[in-house]
């Protein structure tokens, strides 16, 4: 749709190629159904496109120096599959219905969905990045109530079957960690949208985008010199959330590392790096002799 300067045929905004793209996706069809085809469809493809070059990393030998955990090797072709499947059977009997809720829930909250232009970039990245810091907190205390007995028996265990976690395996969790940890996803921009008024759809999905990014890495299993927490100060990464499975403690954010530092949940992550650094340091002298 463009915007008309008064009295004149000139627009002031012409719809660039996405823009256009977007409009006719939703140009005579139901709204509420074309927010759902596309949130349910583009996870599909996000989540398991992103776990592509993992498996595809488990193939290739020269690799596996990168892996974390050396010792314990879970990511055999058999767990992958077992972890698909029952993956594939969340997104369809759990999520999917939480997401046909999304759009009148959106809607009702007063999310931009059909209209155009898009906001701008730094507006995109601005949102973008407060959803990740409201997630984060909301993860990190959520999470940390899961480890609590009955919860963690009952509902958070299920995702701690791998203590050397691969890809797949990020949303292989109970029904109702899903949700719970759903909302985190969700409740920023909603939250957001119900105090400002002005969000719109697509900066929703680029979010969730790249909470699903965020999240198959975390889980990964694979530390590569270009992992995000090699380049991104204060990011959490596979590194971190790694010896969350491989402890089952400490470690409890997902994207940030500074909640765990200001609660003191990574006192025992620390004392383990310290003592890997240290026998990797033994070690190398003792080669050198
Ligand atoms: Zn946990
Ligand atoms: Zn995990």
């Amino acid at each position: 749709m463009c915007t008309f300067l008064s009295n004149t045929t000139i627009p002031l905004t012409t719809p660039n190629f996405f823009e256009t793209k977007w409009q006719s996706l939703f140009e005579g069809r139901n709204e509420a159904l074309v927010t759902l085809a596309m949130i349910f469809i583009s996870h599909e493809i996000i989540y398991f496109g992103r776990c592509i070059p993992y498996l595809i990393a488990d193939k290739i030998p020269s690799l596996q120096k990168y892996k974390i955990q050396q010792k314990t090797i879970q990511n055999t072709s058999e767990n992958q599959w077992k972890v698909f499947r029952y993956v594939l059977m969340s997104h369809f009997l759990f999520e999917l219905p939480m997401i046909v809720g999304f759009h009148p829930i959106a809607v009702y909250f007063g999310m931009a969905i059909a209209s155009v232009p898009f906001p701008s970039l730094p507006k995109m990245a601005a949102q973008v990045f407060l959803f990740f810091v409201f997630e984060d907190f909301f993860h990190y205390w959520a999470h940390r109530g899961l480890h609590y007995g009955p919860f963690y028996k009952h509902i958070h265990k299920l995702h701690h079957e791998w203590s050397a976690p691969f890809g797949l395996a990020a949303e292989y969790a109970h029904p109702i960690e899903v949700l719970i940890l759903g909302t985190g996803t969700i409740g920023g921009p909603l939250l957001w949208c119900w105090y400002s008024g002005d969000l719109h759809l697509v900066t929703t999905v680029t979010w969730m985008t790249l909470r699903l990014f965020q999240a198959v890495e975390a889980h990964s299993g694979y530390d590569f010199p270009w992992s995000t927490h090699n380049w991104l100060p204060g990011w959490s990464g596979s590194e971190h959330h790694d010896y969350h499975h491989m402890a089952f403690t400490n470690n409890f954010s997902t994207s940030f590392r500074w909640w765990d530092h200001i609660f003191g949940t990574n006192k025992k992550y620390i004392a383990y790096k310290e003592r890997k650094a240290s026998e990797l340091k033994a070690l190398k002298a003792k080669k050198a002799m």
